[in-house]
């Protein structure tokens, strides 16, 4: 039975003071629900206060990305290792916003993912096809293509030690959520990916779902087999949305 992550993707949205209504109102609705995890990601400079504001055990910190290298002269950049040490237990990587806005190719997202591991950190891998690779036809080698550049580079070994995030591009910010049966067909093409390297890693990894992921769709996403729960965006920013996908995550 895999423990359900649901994970709040802030971007580049928040305050400080609507930090400290949120999380107040998410450790107080998250204490004491079992069989979930909620991770919330915010902003950089608002990770320690963040942290400063959970109380559940079933709470933990996360970053939205980090550096491809572990220090030296380059501006603007933050390591995993600060992150780690500011109360990080996860870190994002791959979110198609990086690899669309920022370049991030498949080898950068490698690089990325074996720096989180080395600093102990567990990466949330984040993987997905655009409309146009879909209705190409190309949905499947395109999951393939990203899933296997990390396992190739990391090893099959260190996917114990991370979880993946299905999110179609297509979905994300958008309204359109996918189906569940649409949903569940690509978790399933991940999952049977992984076994072709181990049978044993691919039943114990979380397979997140994200993209347009609201209180009302997230208890029939959730109930699909590998489905293990979500990576929400704009939903994690509203405390009752928010709070109900944690709860449909619990109850999975
Ligand atoms: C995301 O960006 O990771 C995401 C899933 O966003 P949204 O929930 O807003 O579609």
């Amino acid at each position: 039975m895999r423990r359900s992550i649901v994970a709040a993707n802030w971007k580049l949205n928040g305050s400080l003071e609507m930090a400290k209504s949120l999380v107040t109102a998410i450790d107080a609705h998250s204490n004491g629900l079992a069989g979930v995890d909620a991770v919330i990601c915010p902003p950089f400079p608002y990770l320690s206060y963040v942290g400063g504001l959970m109380s559940a055990g079933n709470m933990c910190l996360g970053a939205q990305s980090v550096a491809d290298q572990q220090s030296g002269a380059f501006t603007g950049e933050v390591s995993a290792e600060m992150v780690a040490e500011m109360g990080c237990r996860y870190a994002i990587v791959g979110h198609s916003e990086r690899r669309e806005y920022y370049g991030e190719t498949d080898a950068i997202v490698a690089a990325k993912f074996l720096r989180i591991q080395t600093a102990g950190l567990i990466p949330i891998l984040c993987v997905g096809e655009s409309l146009e690779q879909r209705e190409q036809g190309m949905m499947q080698d395109t999951i393939v293509r990203q899933v296997s550049a990390v396992v190739t580079e990391a090893g099959i070994a260190n996917m114990k030690n991370a979880v993946l995030a299905y999110e179609p591009i297509w979905a994300i910010g958008t309204g359109k959520t996918a189906s569940p049966e649409q949903a569940q067909e690509v978790h399933a093409i991940i999952r049977s990916e992984i076994t072709k390297h181990s049978a044993d890693v691919a039943e114990g990894l979380r397979i997140l779902y994200g993209g347009s992921v609201k209180a009302n769709n997230a208890a029939e996403l959730f109930s699909q087999p590998d489905i293990d729960g979500g990576l929400i965006g704009g939903a994690s920013l509203d405390a009752e949305q928010f709070n109900a996908i944690v709860a449909a995550g619990s109850s999975k």
